[in-house]
């Protein structure tokens, strides 16, 4: 089942000729997450072949421009396509007037509702959950509320051997018990251990977005453990001063998360362009975490255990 994040955009304030703003697809078990959305996003999306009718959820981290220009433009498309779903919007509470404003434009009626969540700044938060999935968000140190957010499969029910089904004769009733760990009882009498009758189900993956920041430690927690993360890299450590004046981190500072969260993956973005190649961000970053990449828009990587 897929849990791939594809790199829509992988600028920072400006967009240039190879990389547009803010902008990434999760997939997680078919369900389409839109985080951030830059300018162009939907160009993007088109060129990803993803379909726009996917996208039910939408999470925007910040009101920093380069993280929500596309919005509106993607929501009008949306609305001349005819679309019908409801759009679920996470993001700052403010975002909710800007939109509207902009809405209140837009010619012919809407087929479908623009819903507002308001992200918490205090504290990590459950923002969205379903049968398989769950989001989480969490507060970020930026020069405006900024929040991160973490998307986890929940975990699966252990598997059934065959083979046992039809040595025991398990009636189908008792299976989904079996599956969530209950022992068997045979006609005989005899218990039959779970252990006996199942394997461990695949491990949760789990995926961690750090969208602007300077360096922040206090996530560490929240996204301990996580298979793939993506922490933004505005400077290298040449620039430093430039990082703490405008909240941003380095490349250093993404490793270090990155270590500290013992993440399975380091994924760099959101470079400056006051750089013209991206190799000295990577270069830094492998200095402390060594499973780094550099985000390449258009690009997909997958979320792996
Ligand atoms: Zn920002």
């Amino acid at each position: 089942m897929p849990f791939e994040l594809t790199i829509l955009g992988s600028s920072s304030a400006i967009p240039t000729s190879e990389r547009y703003p803010t902008a990434q697809v999760l997939n997680v078990l078919g369900r389409f997450f839109l985080i951030d959305c830059g300018e162009g996003t939907q160009i993007q999306i088109r060129r990803q072949k993803i379909a726009f009718g996917k996208i039910k959820h939408i999470f925007i981290s910040h009101l920093h421009g380069d993280h929500f220009y596309g919005l509106i433009g993607l929501i009008s498309t949306f609305n001349l396509l005819g679309l019908k779903n409801d759009i679920h919007i996470y993001s700052p509470s403010q975002l909710k007037d800007v939109i509207q404003t902009q809405l209140d434009f837009l010619k012919g009626e809407m087929q479908f509702k623009v819903i507002f969540h308001p992200l918490n700044f205090k504290k990590p938060q459950l923002i969205f959950e379903d049968k398989k999935v769950e989001v989480i968000s969490f507060p970020l140190k930026h020069s405006i509320n900024c929040c991160g957010f973490l998307f986890r499969e929940k975990p699966k029910e252990a598997n059934i051997k065959k083979e046992c089904i039809e040595q025991y004769q398990i009636p189908v009733a008792q299976i989904r018990a079996i599956k969530q760990g209950a022992d068997f009882l045979t006609t005989e009498g005899e218990v039959v251990p779970n252990t006996k009758l199942t394997t461990p189900p695949p491990p949760p993956r789990s995926y961690a977005f750090c969208s602007d920041t300077a360096f922040y430690p206090q996530v560490v927690e929240t996204i301990q453990g996580v298979n793939l993360l993506y922490h933004e890299a505005t400077f290298t450590e040449e620039l430093r001063d430039w990082a703490e004046r405008t909240y941003h981190s380095t490349a250093l500072d993404a490793a270090k998360t990155a270590q500290m969260a013992h993440a399975g993956k380091l994924i760099i973005g959101h470079f400056s362009t006051r750089y013209k190649e991206v190799e000295p961000f990577l270069e830094e970053a492998q200095t402390v975490f060594s499973n780094t990449e550099v985000a390449i828009d258009g690009k997909t990587y997958s979320v792996k255990k």
